[in-house]
């Protein structure tokens, strides 16, 4: 038997390897350089975990996350594994007793933290023990056009180069093409070895709805298909976290609030909690999730959009880890895509920043409008091909999105914002917009005299919620933009093929907010 399948059995309990995880392991083992893909829950630690075992000295593992380092460590040491780990949160004597631990040959694995690695003082300290490997958690970390991007993560460059001989493998759970290629050059690991698993996740149910009335509509969501669940709610900001974690508390979820705002202690209580008690509901930012490890997360619901594919993919992964069946839940209206393009337009990266965040978000749009399969889209964004045209367990799978050509509408509508921009000099947003293609004589309608333009009125014949869904479609679609502060509406380059007649758009049906049939109330 293999020494990596001894340890397998031996300190880690599992019969055997799970994927690539043999190949992996071996290819290290051997020295060689490895940059591994693999979604979450793939069983990633388990490929830097083994070699360090195997090979002489110590596997240092560079891990952003080092509120989890603690617990990393406990859970090594209770299966036999000489495990500890250096960063910010440690006094001088612990930091003494861990790097006499690493000098004197006495462990396995050191867990480090980027920024420690950047001092020359870690770096010295390195140079008095032996590395068996460097292992670089959450590599993703390195790109800057991705969607995680840490500036220490930079100086793992110089890994290479001060240690040549010791194999380093880097690992992350997202990735496109471009991600890839940016990590690999960015750590100088051109000649590692790709191993790439399938991003697919069978088990999660992806639904992505328009967002009507969001509070009912996750708690409909909660009531009727996970009740008593654990799960994690997303929101893009630290108030409506509150909000929400209130509101579900209030109506009898047992929930609890996560984001960067709060206090330390609270913060790790919170979390601790989410991990040890059953059927807690954690309401987060995306501050909260990288490394938790749950692994009966039962749904994954986003209130607010995600900025990126990226980030969309990460976050509703840490749903069904235990392979049993999962929701990523997503809703979604015209107000994100104005919110975020303002956030974009008002940061303070420069324009390349500007043009890939913009990038990031038209993909993750893209996703919410299509209307062929969710998991197909999602895995074709990771340049993986899906194994059937339809997966029956998406949304779209399951309950086709009926389209329409919405060409005339979309014509109605970039006329509008083509009329007030070239005859009265005004921007306004999508509300305005829609209000005169209604008709509705509203004050400021009267007040800027907009019931005497030629397009007042002509839009009659639809609701508004279906004149917003063909606003958001048109923005998803790059043939409308949304800028400045109030997200006025204007057009774009695209915009003219559409009122010119030389595209046909065809749209998403919008249908009224699905319920099921559990849900019902008598009467
Ligand atoms: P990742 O870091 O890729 O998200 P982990 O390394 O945390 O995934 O592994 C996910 C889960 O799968 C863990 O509970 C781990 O113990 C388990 N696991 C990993 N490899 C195997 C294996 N070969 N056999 C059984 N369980 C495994
Ligand atoms: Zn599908």
């Amino acid at each position: 038997m293999s020494d990596a399948v001894d340890a397998l059995n031996r300190v880690f309990g599992y019969p055997e390897f799970r994927g690539q995880q043999r190949e992996i392991v071996e290819h290290v083992i051997g020295g060689g350089d490895a940059l591994v893909l693999m979604p979450t829950g793939g069983g990633k630690s388990l490929c830097y975990q083994i070699p360090a075992l195997v090979r002489p000295g110590t596997g240092v593992v560079i891990s952003p996350l080092i509120a989890l380092m603690q617990d990393q460590v406990d859970a090594l040491r209770t299966a036999g594994v000489r495990a500890n780990f250096l960063n910010s949160t440690q006094d001088y004597d612990e930091r003494r007793l861990v790097e006499a631990e690493f000098v004197g040959g006495e462990l396995d694995l050191l867990y480090v933290a980027p920024e420690g690695l950047g001092t020359p003082a870690v770096q010295r300290l390195l140079d008095r023990g032996t590395i068996s490997l460097f292992a670089i958690d959450e590599a993703h970390c390195v790109a800057q056009w991705g969607h995680d991007f840490r500036p220490d993560y930079l100086a793992l460059s110089m890994l290479h180069e001060r240690w040549p001989e010791v194999p380093r493998i880097a690992l992350t759970a997202t990735a496109t093409t471009a991600t890839r290629d940016e990590i690999a050059t960015r750590l100088q690991l051109t000649d590692a070895r790709h191993f790439t698993a399938s991003f697919d996740r069978p088990n999660i149910q992806y639904r992505i709805v328009a967002k009507n009335d969001p509070k009912k509509q996750l708690l409909d969501l909660l009531r009727t298909e996970h009740p008593g669940d654990a799960g994690i709610v997303y929101c893009l900001s630290r108030a409506s976290v509150e909000k929400h974690a209130e509101y579900l508390s209030a109506n009898g979820i047992p929930a609890l609030p996560y984001h960067a705002g709060l206090d330390p202690r609270t913060r790790a209580r919170n979390q601790s909690r989410f991990l040890r008690e059953e059927g807690l509901v954690m309401v987060a930012t995306i501050a909260f999730g990288m490394g938790i490890d749950k692994p009966d997360v039962r749904f994954v619901a986003h209130l607010d959009l995600p900025k990126s594919v990226e980030g969309y993919y990460q976050e509703t992964g840490r749903a069904g880890r235990d392979g049993l069946p999962s929701t990523a839940w997503l809703s979604y209206g015209l107000q994100d895509v104005v919110q975020l393009r303002k956030m974009i337009d008002s940061s303070e990266g420069d324009l390349n920043f500007r043009r890939n965040a913009n990038r990031h978000l038209d993909a993750m749009l893209a996703l919410c409008e299509t209307v062929s399969c969710r998991r197909g889209q999602l895995l074709a964004y990771f340049d993986q091909a899906a194994t059937a045209e339809t997966c029956g367990n998406c949304d779209t799978c399951l309950t086709p999105p009926e389209s329409w050509d919405g060409t005339v509408p979309a014509q109605k509508l970039l006329s509008t914002v083509f009329r007030l921009q070239k005859e009265r000099n005004q921007k306004f947003g999508a509300g305005q917009s829609i209000d005169i293609l209604l008709g509705k004589r509203t004050d400021k309608v009267s007040q800027f005299r907009h019931d005497e333009l030629t397009v007042f009125g002509i839009g009659a014949d639809l609701r508004e919620a279906e004149w917003r869904g063909v606003v958001r479609q048109l923005l998803a679609g790059g043939y409308l933009a949304v800028e400045g502060e109030y997200g006025t509406l204007v057009l774009t380059e695209r915009s003219g093929s559409v009122l010119r007649g030389e595209v046909t758009l065809m749209m998403r049906r919008e249908t009224p907010a699905q319920r099921r049939s559990s849900s019902r109330s008598p009467g």
